[in-house]
Parts: C-alpha cells; sequence; structure tokens
C-alpha cells in the first residue's frame, strides 16, 4: 500500500519562516526555498541526530526517499551559508502532527493539538496570538489528516519496508 506524497509528517511548525545574511539587502540576493518536508529532514538527522532509517519512520516516508531528501536539504543549507543567499522555508507535501503558537505580547511559545482552540497566551493572557501552523498555510487540514490517518494508523508500514 503506497502512501500518498502528501502525507509526509513533520512534527510541528519551524519557528521561523526564512534566514538572510546580515549586512545584505533583502532584494539584492537570491532566494533558496527550503520545503517543509525539507526542513523537518534536517531537523531530525542533523538537529536531533536520528539515524536516516529512524528519521524516515518519523516522516512515514521510505529511506531512499528520506535520503535524497537530507541531501537537497544540506545541500541548501550549505548554498544559503557560503554563497549568501536567502532562505524561504515554504510548501512541500505535509501536514504537521502539533502546532505552536506565539504571544506577540510576552513572547512566550507554547505547543497545542489540532483539537485544541487556543485563543490567549496561557502565560500572560493576551489575545494577540501568531498561529505559526497557519503561518504556513495548514490548520485544519492537518487535524483531519490526524483524525483519518487514526483509522489506518497500524505498525504494518514495518512490514511494507524492505531492508
Ligand atoms: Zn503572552
Ligand atoms: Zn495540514
Amino acid at each position: 500500500m503506497a502512501r500518498p506524497e502528501n502525507n509526509r509528517l513533520v512534527h510541528e511548525p519551524p519557528l521561523f519562516n526564512g534566514f538572510k545574511p546580515s549586512g545584505v539587502q533583502g532584494h539584492l540576493l537570491k532566494t533558496v526555498t527550503l520545503s517543509l518536508d525539507e526542513f523537518e529532514a534536517f531537523r531530525l538527522a542533523d538537529h536531533i541526530g536520528l539515524s536516516h532509517e529512524e528519521a524516515a519512520d518519523e516522516m512515514e516516508i521510505s529511506r531512499p526517499v528520506f535520503s535524497k531528501m537530507i541531501q537537497r536539504a544540506r545541500q541548501k543549507v550549505a548554498m544559503l551559508i557560503i554563497e549568501g543567499k536567502k532562505l524561504e522555508i515554504e510548501g512541500g507535501n505535509v501536514h504537521f502532527q502539533n502546532n505552536i503558537f506565539r504571544c506577540k505580547s510576552c513572547g512566550h511559545m507554547f505547543k497545542t493539538s489540532f483539537q485544541q482552540t487556543v485563543t490567549v497566551c496561557p502565560s500572560c493572557g493576551a489575545e494577540k496570538l501568531l498561529n505559526l501552523a497557519g503561518g504556513f498555510g495548514h490548520g485544519k487540514c492537518c487535524g483531519e489528516h490526524h483524525r483519518h490517518r487514526r483509522h489506518h494508523h497500524s505498525k504494518t508500514r514495518n512490514k511494507n519496508s524492505h531492508e
């Protein structure tokens, strides 16, 4: 049973949607786009330090697909640092498993599920919240994706992967 490509799982939205070299105006820079699945591959392999196999499992993709993805992500990050490009994080065939909100008033960040409705900052009570999943064009789709997944979810994918 091939899993559709748009089911790649990303644990939570990135905290930032872009980076740029210091000292150069943005419009003078070329943009490199890191997709959300490449971002997640980079996070799992190089920030957390999972093996390709473990990371592929986290994202529910095959190890060869993961290996290609992490290679692309590393190339892009290297290009960004060596050549001085602007990085944009967006797109990719993903859904988030959790959401993160950032309070615009006190800076507090907190994780939520897509089932929870959050309107005030648990730290300061302000209502000015930045919805990080929303900023990447996600939200309801992620919640629905997980609800749907629960019916199908099993360990069977391990039987389908060949070592
Ligand atoms: Zn706050
Ligand atoms: Zn989504």
